[in-house]
Formats: structure tokens, sequence, C-alpha cells
């Protein structure tokens, strides 16, 4: 059997959703787009699943999280797909792409045809295998990618009332992670390689913060170590884990966030790659004229800090998603993608926002002792970027301003003084 369509999206998370919204408002016909997804539920707000999917009291479960509520816009449920003529094939593995064809093939043995391919296949989370590490397959050891990590997360939560579970990592899925395991009444201790959490974006004063509040609420740290190996029992449950400095912890789970690996092998060969994603310009258009790449998966070229970059985070997947939607239907009328970075994280009751390059020396600023503060990194006499914690909406509108105007900074000290003002007043 083969279909043809113009218009195919292979992946459908947070990027497929908010291309088809597009898709729709710039008036694609009915039957013109596919799209192809390994998950049996219409694309949702992945974000969602580390955050109020954990909630012990009235947790979000689909179809109130579907795409595209993360971003104010339309609920899409599967009806919406069927009422705007998109062809949802759920739960169906793309297994293989001849870009040279243009055709893919479904692990149901389809053939599918198109005239151009979006690529949205996110990423996957790295296994603990890949570092030497057996064990993943045990039942009370968690990650946390699609809907069936998080159903699976909660049964096991559940199950663990009162006891122990062990994090791996200190990124922001391990750190929201752990935020719920607490909130679950969980104790928890969390196990990573470097001095603080968040290293890749956190500097250790603003590190310390959250970890003092997360002590607070009865978090460990154990850092500058990593996992070795598990224990087991004769069911094949972990229950302890073994750490590189030689201690051991007795666990009744465990959560994995040790980092995601783009989904790049369907094109391995066929399409330039670069930075562990598949490059793409300015039009998010990659090596092959009729195949694009948006979200996780893409590198694509952002002017504000003059690199390339692939980035992890739900916004720019919505908003490359976006605009690939309207580079395809609208070519004339739609220029290069022109993006400012922004990577958010929300837990407990903590939620900040980063605009921007991390790059240069940072100003920290406001009130660490309290509710409200925040940082400018400033590169080359610029600032360059901005985070701010507990920010009001129109707070973050103008840090975020601030990242994008790029204002000369020569008295960091000044900068560091005026705080937030800088950026309001600015
Ligand atoms: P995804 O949303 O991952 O979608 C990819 C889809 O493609 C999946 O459905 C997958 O099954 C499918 N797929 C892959 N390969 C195939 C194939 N061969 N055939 C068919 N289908 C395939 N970002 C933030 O900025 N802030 C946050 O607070 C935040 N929280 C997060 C919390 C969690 C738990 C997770 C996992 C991510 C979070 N993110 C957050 C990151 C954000 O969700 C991602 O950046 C975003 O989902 C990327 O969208 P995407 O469409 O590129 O990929």
């Amino acid at each position: 059997m083969e279909r043809v369509f113009a218009y195919v999206i292979v992946g459908g998370g947070v990027a497929a959703g908010y291309a088809a919204l597009e898709f729709t408002k710039r008036g694609v016909s009915h039957a013109q787009l596919c799209i192809i997804s390994e998950e049996p539920v219409a694309p949702y707000e992945r974000p969602t699943l580390s955050k109020k999917f954990l909630h012990p009291e009235s947790p979000a479960r689909l179809p109130s999280f579907h795409t595209c509520v993360g971003a104010n816009e339309e609920l899409l449920t599967p009806t919406w797909y069927e009422e705007h003529g998109i062809e949802l094939v759920l739960g169906t593995r793309v297994e293989s792409v001849d870009v040279g064809q243009k055709t893919l093939l479904t692990a149901s043995g389809e053939t599918i045809r198109y005239e151009t391919l979006i690529i949205a296949t996110g990423a996957k989370a790295l296994k603990l295998e890949e570092f030497g590490v057996k064990g993943s397959e045990a039942e009370n050891v968690c990650y946390l990618r699609d809907l069936a990590d998080a159903d699976r997360l909660v049964n096991v939560m559940q199950s663990c009332t009162g006891g122990n579970a062990v994090v791996i990592g200190g990124g922001y899925i391990a750190m929201e992670c752990a935020a719920s395991l607490v909130t679950n009444k969980i104790n928890v201790t969390m196990v990573f390689p470097e001095a603080h959490c968040m290293p890749r974006l956190f500097t250790p004063k603003i590190a310390s913060y959250y970890e003092d509040y997360y002590q607070s609420k009865g978090v460990k740290f154990i850092r500058g170590t990593i996992l070795s190996s598990f224990e087991f029992d004769s069911n094949g449950k972990v229950t302890a884990v073994n750490l590189r400095d030689g201690s051991q912890i007795p666990v009744d789970m465990v959560v994995v966030g040790i980092g995601i690996r783009p989904n790049t092998s369907l094109f391995e060969g066929q399409l330039t790659m670069e930075k562990g994603g598949i490059k793409v310009n300015g039009k998010l258009q990659t090596s092959n004229d009729s195949v694009y790449a948006v979200g996780d998966v893409a590198v694509f070229p952002v002017d504000l800090c003059g690199r390339i970059r692939r980035l992890e985070h739900v916004d720019s997947a919505r908003k490359t998603a976006k605009h690939v939607a309207a580079v395809i239907m609208e070519p004339d009328k739609t220029g290069e993608f022109e993006y400012l970075p922004l990577f958010y994280s929300k837990a407990f009751s903590f939620s900040w926002r980063f605009y921007g390059d991390n790059a240069g020396e940072v100003v920290h600023f406001g009130n660490y002792l309290g509710t409200k503060f925040g940082a400018y990194w400033i590169n080359n006499g610029h600032l360059v970027g901005s985070f701010l914690e507990g920010g009001t909406e129109d707070e973050f509108e103008a840090i975020a301003n601030a990242a994008q105007l790029k204002p000369a900074v020569d008295d960091l000290a000044e900068v560091g003084r005026q705080g937030l003002n800088f950026a309001m007043t600015g």
C-alpha cells in the first residue's frame, strides 16, 4: 500500500502539534498534511510530564494538555485533526526514509510518499547502559521522556510512598522530578558528577539558592560522583545504588535524568549533521531542498548568539515549528528564522526563565535570600543573557528585551546595583 501527501511530518511531539496548527492557519487543504508518530496519542505539551502530571492532587491528564495549550492557543484533540483533514498516523514508527526517492516506510509496512518532509523526531533519554551501568529495565528504575514513561513513573512512585528514591542527574528534568517525588512524600537523594545542579546554565550562586531550598525540603545532594552499579533482589528489582566514591544508598526507586540524544538515525548518511543534530539553514531547510527539520533535532543559526545551536527547549520547538509551516505555505512572505533562545523550568513554587546566551561574565542581582533574583551575562561589553526567578510577566518581558537588544555595558558593578531596573528602564 502507498499513500501520497504534499507534506509529511515525521514525529508527533510538541513541534508537530504547533506546525499542524500553523499549517491550518495558513490554509493547508484537507488530505495534504500527514503526521506519523510512534507515540499512541496526539501531540501534547511534553513539559507537563515532569510537572502537573506528577502532582499528587488533581494531576494533569490527557486530553487537557495536548498542544497547543502551553502557548495559550487551541487544544488540538484527535477530533481537531480529523476536522481539519490532517492524517494522524499514531502508534507507528517510521523505520526508514529515502530522501532521494521522497518516501518513507512505516513499521506497519506502509510506504508514504511526500513532496515536502518535516523532521520533528525530537530526542530520546540517554540510558545508563551507554555509561556502562546495567539495570535500566528493572521495574523500579524510571526515565522520563514520553507519556508511557510518565505513567510508569506515577505507578512506581505510588508504590513507594514514604520510601527512598535516588535521582541520577542534576539537570532540569532531574530537579523537577526530585521536587515531584518530595511532593509525593518520597525521600530523595540526588547524585550528579558536577559541583552543583544545572551546571550548563546556573552559576554556583544561583545553584546554591535552589539546592538550599531543596535541602530544606529534605533532599540530600551527593555531588562530584556517579553511579557505578545497582544491587538487585531476586526479582530483579533495584535495592541499592553503588556510587563510584564507594558509598551505597538503599533505594525503593531510581529516577534517571542524565540527558538526551536527538533522534537523527533515520537520516544519517543522507543529510548533513552537526553538533549531534540535523543542520538546517535560516529557513529550517536541511541539506536536501525538500526536507526541513525543527525542534530538538534541528541545529539552526541563532544570529543573536552568532553561531549555530541545537536547543532542547520547548519554546524553540514551538517557534521553529510555526516558522517552518510559514516557510512552506508562504515562502515569498517568510524570511529567515530569528530567534531569542528561551529556557524555563518550574518546580515547587519556583519559576525561572533564561533568555539569550550564557556567555561571558555574570552579574547577579536581586535578593538571593528572598524570592526574586536574577543574573545578567555580559560578553564583549554587551549584555547577552538574562535570568530571573519569580518575575511577573512584565519583568520577564523586560529581561527578554534586554537579551534581545544587547545593550552596551561598561560598568558591571553598576548593572548589578541597578539589577532588574536595568532591564525595566532600558
Ligand atoms: P518531541 O516533543 O520529543 O517529539 C518527538 C516525537 O517524535 C515523539 O512523539 C517521538 O515518539 C516521535 N518519533 C521519534 N522517532 C520517530 C520515528 N522514527 N517514527 C515515528 N515517530 C518518531 N523544555 C523547556 O524549555 N522547559 C521545560 O520545562 C521542559 N520540560 C520538559 C519536561 C520533560 C519531562 C521533557 C521530556 C522535556 C521537557 N522540555 C522542556 C523539553 C521539550 O519538551 C522539548 O524541547 C520538546 O518536546 C521538543 O519537541 P520536538 O517536537 O522536537 O520533540
